[in-house]
């Protein structure tokens, strides 16, 4: 099969996505492209880091319950923004190098973007990356909280939806179902994500596929190393019985360049 990763990091000179490696630039996705078997690349930094600078610690998610981390550092996140787009719009081509962004939603369950940008960007991903609470139902219930605060935002896709409650509980069919059942029925695409295996992922696409949802494929790059996850989307189709044919595969709206 031949693959696009609609979710991807850079780690390079300005650190957009603190987490990824500082030789992963928008170059290496342009280059890959040129080895295959990929044929598209989106570029999805954090949004938390051009909120908050590297040396505050963003990361894990201090900032999730104290939103005054957030949006205490005015000037830098102005000037951050202005450098990203005018960055994708260095490398985009909304052919083979797609630009957007990784949001979320803060404890208030308050969007963490600012909606004037969505224009700008080709692809819009919502993830979930921090569940408070002591116990599991607690958990639970920010999952879906969280999911249903990212359904009410302009996102195409709702990125590795189980990663962080499958840390705390087995994902069952009930949630599972639940969660998906939420998101078809915004109309946003699901993803399958290569960045943490998770071992009901092929359950998840093929309840994705019967209820007719487009299905966003992504490796999540960190590293380079990761180039090769493409074997792990292979299997995760392999392994779900879906006949390729039958997924409803997610493609953008050019924005960037257009
Ligand atoms: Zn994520
Ligand atoms: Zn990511």
């Amino acid at each position: 099969m031949k693959w696009a990763s609609w979710h991807n990091h850079t780690g390079d000179g300005p650190r957009f996505s603190y987490c990824a490696a500082k030789n992963l630039s928008p170059q290496f996705y342009i280059d890959a492209i040129a080895n295959g078997p990929w044929t598209a690349f989106a570029i999805t930094d954090h949004i938390f880091a051009m909120m908050i600078p590297e040396d505050s610690n963003p990361w894990p998610n201090q900032w999730f319950l104290n939103q005054h981390e957030l949006h205490r550092h005015k000037a830098f996140y102005e000037d951050r923004i202005a450098t990203y787009l005018a960055r994708l719009q260095t490398f985009c081509d909304g052919k083979t190098i797609f630009g957007g962004m990784e949001i979320e939603v803060d404890g208030n369950l308050e969007p963490i973007f600012d909606l004037s940008l969505r224009d700008k960007l080709d692809v819009l991903i919502g993830s979930i990356h921090h569940l408070p609470g002591d116990s599991v139902d607690e958990k639970i219930r920010w999952h879906f909280d969280q999911v249903d605060a990212l359904l009410q935002m302009p996102i195409d896709i709702v990125a590795h939806p189980f990663r962080n409650l499958a840390q705390f509980t087995y994902i069952n069919d009930e949630i599972m179902d639940e969660t998906l059942n939420r998101i078809a029925a915004a109309g946003i695409a699901v993803e399958v994500n290569a960045h943490v295996p998770f071992n009901r992922e092929p359950d998840m696409l093929r309840k994705a596929v019967s209820r007719g949802m487009t299905v966003a494929f992504s490796i999540d790059m960190h590293d380079r190393s990761e180039i090769t996850a493409y074997n792990y989307l292979d299997e995760v189709v392999k392994k779900s019985g879906v006949k390729e044919e039958d997924i409803k595969l997610f493609q953008p709206t050019v924005r960037i360049n257009s």
